[in-house]
Formats: C-alpha cells, structure tokens, sequence
C-alpha cells in the first residue's frame, strides 16, 4: 500500500496546486522520488489515475524519476552517488551516511488552458 499512499499524497498537491490555475487544466505531473524507495511506479501511475479520474486534474500523465542515492563518504570526504547497497560509486567504501530527503516531492506540472482543450474535444 505504499505506492496508494504515495499517489494519494501527489493527488493532494497536485489538485491543491491546480486550484491556483483555474483557467486551466493539468495534462501532465512530473514527480521525484528518493532512490532508496523500493517503488513500482506503474502502480503509483495507476492509484493516480484513479484517484484523479472525474476531478479536475483528471487525465493527466505522470512521470515518476528517481533521484540518485546521494551519500557522504568518508573516505572521498564528500557527497557522492551510492549504489543500492549504500556504497560509494567513486570508491566503493561502505562508510557512507545517506543525505537528502527520499521523500516524494513535485518536480513539474504542465498546464493547458482550457479554451485549448475545448478545441480539441470539438476535432474528435
Ligand atoms: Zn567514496
């Protein structure tokens, strides 16, 4: 139920957000998610699409990136991009400390006005 979670958490952005916009219609959402959430994003896509569907932000495609595991190596002394595992992409070290958020977060909405979106239903 993770992915249900997920998706109902970027259904309450995204429609708070729309409500901004109200001359216009959310056709696409692009969220970000932390690399060490074990995510199926097909899932995800498919809760939003059925939480959105006869709301106004009905519709509208999602894109799911994960961001890249970003840890502080000891070793290297800096931020670095781990692998699965928590190592160290540069040195392969293991004493790494995780940083920056894994949560979800709301990278881009693209927004159609509505009068556009009229047209195009009157082409069908
Ligand atoms: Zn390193």
């Amino acid at each position: 139920m993770h992915e249900l979670s997920i998706a109902s958490a970027l259904f309450d952005i995204v429609s708070e957000q729309a409500k901004r916009f109200p001359g216009e219609r959310v056709i696409g959402v692009t969220m970000s998610i932390g690399g060490v959430q074990a995510l199926e994003p097909d899932a995800v896509r498919t809760c939003f699409t059925l939480l959105s569907e006869g709301s106004a932000i009905a519709g509208a495609e999602l894109t799911i990136e994960r961001r890249p595991i970003v840890v502080f190596c000891r070793r290297c002394e800096a931020e670095r991009e781990a692998d699965t595992n928590f190592a160290c992409v540069t040195c392969g070290n293991y004493g790494v400390r995780l940083v920056g958020s894994q949560a979800m977060s709301v990278e881009k909405m693209t927004l159609r006005s509505r009068e556009n979106t009229m047209d195009e239903s009157h082409g069908r």
